[in-house]
């Protein structure tokens, strides 16, 4: 991945340094407002990640000690320590073989009397089959937290992601497709939490910085509740608000060369590829291709003879439930979750990226699959 960035994010940079307010003030509330119309949310909440995204909507959800979490283990860790930061239990659930996405059954096979929510990942764009586990969660009182921090720019049932849960989270990380270097926007329906969500990320207080230098009488503000400082600045969000004007066209590019690669590595055997869902589409934030049994080299060592020929790939999602911070931390098996991270690889896909660069990746893959 290699975000996409030019000048007019670098004359909106120097714009805002230029203007004196450099921290959390009127460009990250432009960039709500507009993120918000953009993907049919009544409003946004601008962090400082995805991360602190999750746990300040588990924070404010009043999700804590006792209550249990579902995730799929087969996501970025992050995902899996949201719960633990409120002082709630992860429970991972396994995933489906072709999303790579949790689905109503394997939420079912481990809910308890303590879950309270289920954090429903959108797996590197790929939406999850979003109306099931809705109501499958309604009718248990379960609160949905889709974690959409790879999926701006797809869609379920034709309208975006982040317009169907009360609290969705995006992430601005360079990994993802619209990138401020770091930064996170929490999609919400509901305005009290908004509300309250907003004042928590600054320290709790009752009114920001920027409401109170704007105010022409004396304001001395209040500090409501404990809260945290997971900021945005407005630095960020000025790259923020280029890259928004840029999304339609990124997201068509990466589908075009997701494209591409369909055409022509659809004919190796042994390749289980990505395609849209019956449901809705994918922005391809990366490309995971799984080596089935039919391919004859193993997935790290095809990792191995890309990166000799200059190609750089990643392995496939990790599965948090295997990682030392997860030590102890009991679970149902994960059969579908461990094959889908020990076989599957991220190849190269970026905007900038040519068709010759695509065929090299393809006639690495060829080569390797045996001609
Ligand atoms: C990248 C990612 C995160 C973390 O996002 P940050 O903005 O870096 O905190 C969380 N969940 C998933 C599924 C991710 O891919």
């Amino acid at each position: 991945m290699k975000p996409w960035l030019g000048e007019a994010e670098v004359a909106a940079v120097a714009e805002t340094i230029r203007s004196g307010w450099v921290a959390q003030g009127p460009r990250v509330a432009d960039f709500e407002r507009r993120l918000a119309e953009r993907v049919g949310a009544a409003s946004g909440v601008a962090v400082s990640s995805c991360t602190t995204g999750l746990h300040l909507a588990l924070h404010a959800l009043g999700i804590g000690a006792g209550d249990e979490v579902v995730v799929p283990s087969l996501s970025f860790i992050a995902t899996a320590n949201a719960p633990r930061y409120v002082g709630a239990a992860p429970v991972f659930a396994d995933v489906d073989p072709v999303t790579q996405n949790l689905t109503v059954e394997t939420i079912e096979a481990v809910v308890s009397p303590a879950t309270r929510a289920v954090i429903i990942v959108h797996q590197i764009g790929m939406p999850a089959d979003l109306a099931g586990i809705s109501s499958f969660c309604r009718q248990r009182n379960l609160t949905v937290i889709e974690d959409a921090a790879c999926a701006i720019g797809s869609t379920y049932q034709g309208s975006a992601i982040g317009s169907h849960s009360d609290v969705v989270v995006f992430s601005f990380h360079p990994r993802k497709v619209l990138t401020t270097g770091e930064g996170g926007m929490i999609m919400t329906s509901g305005e009290e939490l908004g509300e309250r969500m907003r004042r928590l990320r600054q320290h709790g207080m009752s009114m920001s910085a920027f409401d109170r230098h704007e105010s022409s009488r004396v304001a001395i503000e209040e500090y409501v509740e404990m809260g945290f400082n997971f900021r945005m600045t407005d630095v960020q969000a000025a790259i923020g608000l280029v890259q928004l004007e840029k999304l339609t066209e990124m997201v068509e590019r990466r589908r075009e060369l997701a494209d591409e690669y369909r055409g022509k590595l659809g004919v190796v055997a042994g390749l289980q590829l990505p395609a849209d869902p019956p449901y809705g589409t994918t922005n391809f934030q990366s490309y995971a291709v799984i080596l089935r049994d039919g391919f004859p080299v193993s997935r790290d060592h095809l990792m191995e003879i890309m990166l000799e020929q200059g190609i750089s790939t990643r392995r496939g999602v990790m599965a948090a439930h295997r990682e030392p911070a997860f030590a102890g931390f009991p679970h149902t098996n994960l059969p579908v979750t461990e094959l889908v991270t020990d076989t599957s690889i991220i190849l190269p896909l970026f905007h900038e990226m040519s068709s010759s660069d695509l065929d090299r990746v393809v006639r690495c893959i060829t080569d390797a699959a045996g001609g």
